[in-house]
C-alpha cells in the first residue's frame, strides 16, 4: 500500500462555487489553486469585454455575441446565463474530459448557472459563498474600482436576487461566509476532499 498524498484529492466530483458578484469567489479560487494546483478551474466563455489585465483563455474566453449564440445552439455549453447584460457559459467538453480522467474540477459561476448544474448534474457539490453582511458586499463591489457606478448598481440589483435564490431548497449543499480568504479556502479544500472521498468508485 502506497502512502496517500494528503495534498491530493482522492476521487472526483464536480464542485461549483457560486455566490453574488463581488463576494470574492475569484480570490478564493486563486488562493485554492496556489495550495492545490491539481484542482482544475473551468474557463468560461463570456461576451463581457476584458478588464485591464485579463487575458483571452486565462480568466475567460472573450467572444462576440454571435459566437456565444452559436455555442449555445451547438450544445457546447454545460450551462449559461445572462448576468448584468453579458452572457457567460461553461464549455462542456473540457469539463467532461477532466471529470472522466479523474481531475478535481471546479466551476465558478453565478446562481442561474448553479441552478442549471443542479438540474443537469444532480450529484454535483454546490457551495454558496456569502458575504459577511450585505453592506460588506456593497463595499467590496464599490471598492474594486473595475466597474462604473452604473455597472455596480446593476450587479447589486442582481445580488439581491441572488441572495434570495440561495435559499432554494435542495440547491446548495453548503454555505460558507467569506470572513477571510484563508479560512474559506481551507473549508473549501476540506469539503472537496471529503466529497471526493465519499464519491462512489467508477
Ligand atoms: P465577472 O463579469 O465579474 O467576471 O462575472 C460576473 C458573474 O458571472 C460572476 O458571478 C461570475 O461568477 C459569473 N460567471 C462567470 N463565468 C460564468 C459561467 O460560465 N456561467 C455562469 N452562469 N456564470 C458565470
Amino acid at each position: 500500500i502506497e502512502a496517500m498524498d494528503t495534498n491530493a484529492f482522492p476521487a472526483r466530483r464536480l464542485t461549483v462555487l457560486s455566490g453574488p458578484s463581488g463576494v470574492g469567489k475569484s480570490t478564493v479560487v486563486a488562493e485554492l489553486r496556489k495550495s492545490h494546483p491539481e484542482v482544475w478551474l473551468s474557463v468560461s466563455a463570456t461576451t463581457r469585454k476584458p478588464r485591464p489585465g485579463e487575458t483571452h483563455g486565462v480568466e475567460y474566453f472573450f467572444v462576440e455575441r454571435d459566437e456565444f449564440r452559436r455555442m449555445v445552439a451547438d450544445g457546447e455549453l454545460l450551462e449559461w446565463a445572462e448576468f448584468a447584460g453579458n452572457l457567460y457559459g461553461t464549455p462542456r467538453g473540457a469539463v467532461q474530459e477532466r471529470l472522466e480522467s479523474g481531475v478535481p474540477t471546479l466551476l465558478e459561476i453565478d446562481l442561474q448557472g448553479a441552478e442549471q448544474v443542479r438540474a443537469t448534474a444532480p450529484d454535483a457539490f454546490l457551495v454558496f459563498l456569502a458575504p459577511p453582511t450585505w453592506e460588506e458586499l456593497v463595499k467590496r463591489l464599490t471598492g474594486r474600482g473595475t466597474e462604473s457606478a452604473e455597472v455596480i448598481a446593476r450587479r447589486l440589483k442582481e445580488g439581491e436576487r441572488e441572495m434570495a435564490t440561495r435559499d432554494t431548497p435542495g440547491l446548495f449543499d453548503v454555505e460558507l461566509v467569506n470572513e477571510s480568504v484563508e479560512s474559506v479556502c481551507k473549508q473549501l479544500v476540506d469539503l472537496m476532499g471529503a466529497q471526493a472521498g465519499a464519491a462512489p468508485e467508477r
